[in-house]
């Protein structure tokens, strides 16, 4: 079997509300998405989506996207997706680096192979029974009481645990975000503050040594180095995100030893493949992890959610649904949706998420033949 032929789509997806995170300094009103779908010489096909949150959250942007599409796309034809780590090989033998436009090939490849096996994917990453997946709400920056009411709704939509949008440079600003949503936290429901690189090492421990909150803490400075200083030092467990770019990333993580959890998305690391890796190396060292993606459609989502549901439960924390927060839903109906707080992935071979392109207009590039 080999690939026939890769079709690109650009999708933008605005946002259902303008989203602002590390206090602000990043902001996000619309999403830039790249869908590929991988085409075969035996007629399956197989999808994958590639979608950075904005242009600054991390180093990827969705124009990047198509542009590294046009440059791995010769490799990649005439590979067989059944072998998405051969196909990754090849695709890093044209591109090193680039992960973020890597993973919508890899993901369809999985898509392919996963319908050649007529399984769903949380099957053929590991799982040995069918999960039900806690969902987390994402809460973005604002003044307390605004993150209240935000949490407020999303209790209403059934979340239990929230992903608070902290950070900033003013550090009394952030004691009483925490203080505030503390007090007034209902039992039963936890947040974990992410601050998304936004503080330094000092601000991160006067912060975190003054307040009551005892829940994680993701990502509260930009390097690993100096997360792992501020994890040595405060009572919080502390968990990595955006400076985990590759899997030597999460080695380099392990060695400074007081971190204690991370997140798992495959956009960031290059798809499942090497998401997949990331997860299995995790568990070993005993981390927690959330699995989800960085932004996108259903598609992107739900691909994520497999491998979610393929990882030990005691291993997992919730995941989050990039999908929810979109002002239209490109694929209505399909895929890992929020069900009360709880998410499954579908019992479907391959993601289970299946566009029709017919309602995608014209591809924005159609790459065919490849080697013989
Ligand atoms: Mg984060």
């Amino acid at each position: 079997m080999k690939i026939a032929r890769l079709s690109v789509w650009h999708l933008a997806l605005p946002l259902a509300a303008p989203y602002s995170l590390s206090g602000g300094r990043l902001k996000v009103e619309a999403l830039d998405s790249t869908l590929v779908r991988v085409e075969t010489d035996c007629g399956l096909e197989g999808w994958g989506e590639a979608c950075p949150w904005g242009s600054n959250y991390l180093p990827a942007h969705g124009p990047g996207v198509r542009a590294a599409l046009e440059t791995l796309a010769p490799s990649v034809l005439g590979q067989d997706p059944r072998a998405p780590e051969a196909v990754g090989r090849a695709m890093d033998l044209v591109l090193p680096g680039h992960p973020y436009a890597q993973s919508a090939v890899d993901i369809a490849c999985w898509d392919i192979l996963g319908k050649v096996a007529g399984l769903p994917l949380w099957q053929l990453l590991g799982g040995e029974a069918e999960q039900r997946i806690a969902l987390n709400s994402s809460i973005p920056t604002g003044d307390p009481e605004q993150m209240i009411a935000r949490i407020e709704l999303a209790m209403a939509a059934g979340y239990g645990v929230h992903s608070a949008k902290i950070g900033g440079e003013d550090p009394a600003r952030d004691r009483a975000r925490i203080a505030a949503i503390e007090a007034w936290l209902p039992t039963g429901q936890s947040v974990t503050y992410d601050v998304n690189r936004a503080w330094t090492p000092g601000v991160a421990l006067q912060v975190l040594n003054s307040v009551e909150a005892r829940g994680w803490v993701e990502q509260p400075c930009e390097t690993l180095e100096e997360c792992a200083l501020v994890a040595a030092k405060v009572p919080q467990p502390i968990l990595l995100d955006e400076c985990l770019t590759s899997l030597d990333e999460h080695h380099r993580a392990w060695r400074h030893s007081q971190v204690a959890g991370l997140k798992v998305k495959p956009n960031r690391l290059g798809g499942l493949t090497k998401a997949r890796q990331a997860r299995d190396f995790s568990v070993a060292v005993g981390w927690q992890m959330h699995v989800e993606d960085v932004g996108g459609t259903v598609l992107a989502d739900t691909a994520a959610i497999h491998l979610a549901a393929a990882t030990p439960e005691s291993h997992r924390l919730a995941s989050w649904l990039a999908h929810a927060h979109l002002a239209d839903d490109p694929f209505p109906g399909q895929g890992a949706r929020n069900l009360g707080g709880w998410t499954a992935p579908p019992d479907l071979p391959g993601i289970g998420v299946v566009p029709d392109a017919a309602s995608l207009g014209a591809p924005v590039a159609v790459h065919e033949g490849g080697r013989a």
